[in-house]
């Protein structure tokens, strides 16, 4: 029995008992510890029996420990709904980013505020809502859960899981919405990250904390080569964060099956929305994956993102504006969507030691139509990323793959965190190939060539071959430096084109198996000393010579 009805029924008891009552005139409507202090005040004809005093003792004290507690609720009512978005009124303390409960439990997020209304956009189903459902204020913002045990989970951009592995179990949560590091926190990018293909950690390199735009057309390997670098952090100890944004679910199921036969799933976390989630969620995917990757990154740590890609989170969130009917202004995009990706990229930065010195490298994704850089989306990210890898097409087609248009990419910060062992052999890679590119467009007109001409375009198209690499087989730094020095030295000058491959493989696998301390100091230290020198060459003899010996032979 609650307090109230306790004091109603020693009230009526206390009625009959002294017969007066009607002259106190109690209403159940007055607040309960009034009621105690009149009914201490009663004058009741002396002498009062025993038992009603007793009783108005009692109802003194039951009414002083009822507890009144006022609890205000700031609700609004739902004016329309649909298509993932809803418009409500009421709600007037609610701000922006704020989360609101709808009464079927699904929540949403509030991105717009009017004078009269605010606009939500939901952050699951929308059916059972209706016109004039009421709506609650969370008085919270979007958080997702952050934590170790994330790595290797397959997470939706709520953080809840979508693999058969159980709940995550989080260390805690974290805003979505993060202000990016300040110029303060942020120190110069002077680390390289490894993407493990020759053509880019030799001609673009990469280095932690840089954002390097991958674009290109349809079906031209940018999935694969964000992949590639992926499983390349295998023992750098950098955490990757793949997120997929209206990707088609088969795609995004293989990549995850290739990190996984490759074991890289146990440092990486994988966002996932698909294109039939809600566009909410497509929209919040990449603040999501960013959001887990700070978690390391204040932890010290160095964490690899990629957003799969930026071209669809636009379309996600020029859905969700025109729905919203906010004006549309260039190629229907709204007018913040600049802002919108300058936001979630500038996330990303190398931190000073005084702020931990983590770093957080972005490699977004996004699609062009026919090469064209020049739309509205590509220019906008490429303005506001650290370079961009262009894939050609064409060059994929022709069978250059990793395909990338060296003419057209550019890394703007990463040369600084090049080593030494790396650059020394890029150096003259990157003159032959301008070379080469200078004199094959001659070469074509089939005019005579003398013979230091013929001389650079066999040279130009062996570099060619050699920076062509099979998808999902990463290279360590070691590796490719000894490739890119056995060609730019003229060790592959006498090796049929079509050999060059095998050519490769015989190299790796000799030094491998001769000088495995070698590589691993290379790895390690990144230089190119003597020994190494010495070792290169002794390697590159011992092929050579064993190749001949059987090509002869045979
Ligand atoms: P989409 O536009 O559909 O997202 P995409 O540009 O991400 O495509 P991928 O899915 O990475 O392209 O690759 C397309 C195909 O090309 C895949 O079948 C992949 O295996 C193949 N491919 C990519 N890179 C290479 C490579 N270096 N060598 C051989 N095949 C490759
Ligand atoms: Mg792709």
């Amino acid at each position: 029995m609650d307090g109230k009805s306790d004091i109603a029924a020693l009230l009526e008891v206390l009625r009959k008992r002294i017969g007066r009552m009607e002259k106190v005139r109690v209403t159940e409507e007055e607040p309960v510890k009034r009621i105690s202090q009149r009914l201490l005040s009663i004058k009741a004809p002396s002498p009062l029996k025993p038992d009603v005093s007793q009783l108005i003792q009692l109802l003194g004290e039951k009414s002083s420990q009822i507890v009144s507690r006022v609890h205000l609720q700031d609700v609004g009512t739902v004016q329309h709904i649909g298509s993932g978005v809803a418009t409500l009124s009421g709600l007037p303390l609610v701000r922006t980013d704020e989360l609101v409960t709808f009464p079927t439990g699904v929540q949403g997020l509030v991105i717009n505020l009017n004078h009269y209304h605010l606009d939500v956009i939901l952050l699951g189903d929308d059916a059972g809502i209706q016109g004039g459902d009421l709506v609650t204020a969370n008085d919270e913002r979007m958080r997702v859960p952050v934590g170790p045990k994330l790595l290797g989970r397959a997470v939706n951009p709520l953080g809840e899981p979508l693999d058969n592995l159980g709940p995550i179990e989080a260390v805690g949560s974290n805003y979505l919405e993060q202000d990016a590091p300040s110029i303060i926190d942020r120190s110069p990018v002077n680390q390289p990250l490894h993407t493990g293909l020759k053509i880019i950690d030799g001609l673009l390199p990469i280095g932690r904390g840089q954002r390097e735009l991958i674009l290109g057309d349809r079906q031209t390997g940018k999935t694969s080569l964000a992949v590639d670098t992926i499983l390349n952090q295998h023992d750098s100890g950098v955490r990757c964060v793949y997120v997929a944004i209206g990707q088609k679910k088969s795609t995004t199921l293989s990549v995850i099956e290739t990190l996984r036969k490759a074991g890289a799933m146990e440092y990486t976390i994988v966002v996932l929305s698909g294109p039939d989630d809600p566009p909410a969620l497509r929209y919040l995917a990449p603040f999501a994956g960013c959001t887990m990757a700070e978690y390391f990154v204040d932890m010290g740590q160095d964490v690899l993102i990629v957003y799969d890609d930026l071209s669809k989170h636009a379309d996600a969130y020029r859905e969700l504006s025109l729905l919203l009917r906010r004006p549309p202004g260039r190629e229907a995009y709204p007018g913040d969507i600049f802002y919108l990706h300058s936001r979630l990229l500038e996330r990303a930065a190398k931190l000073s030691e005084a702020a931990g010195g983590g770093s957080l490298t972005a490699l977004p994704i996004g699609e062009i139509q026919r090469g064209n850089l020049s739309s509205y989306i590509p220019t906008n990210l490429i303005s506001i990323s650290d370079g961009q890898i262009v894939l050609d097409a064409d060059m994929f087609n022709l069978g250059f793959k990793p395909a990338v248009d060296i003419g057209r990419s550019v890394s703007r910060v990463g040369g600084a965190a090049q080593t030494a062992a790396m650059r020394s052999v890029a150096g003259k890679l990157r003159l032959e190939l301008a070379q080469f590119e200078e004199v094959a467009r001659f070469a074509r007109f089939g005019t005579d060539l003398d013979e230091a001409t013929q001389h650079q375009i066999e040279r130009g198209s062996r570099l060619q071959k050699v920076l062509t690499q099979p998808v999902h087989q990463p290279l360590s730094q070691a590796l490719q430096v000894l490739i890119l020095f056995a060609v730019t030295e003229g060790y592959m000058d006498e090796i049929g084109l079509e050999n060059i491959a095998a050519f490769e493989d015989n190299l790796i696998s000799h030094f491998t198996t001769n000088h495995p301390h070698l590589v691993h100091e290379i790895n390690r230290h990144g230089e190119l000393t003597e020994e190494v020198r010495q070792a290169f060459t002794d390697s590159l003899e011992d092929v050579r010579n064993a190749w001949f010996e059987r090509t002869d032979r045979a």
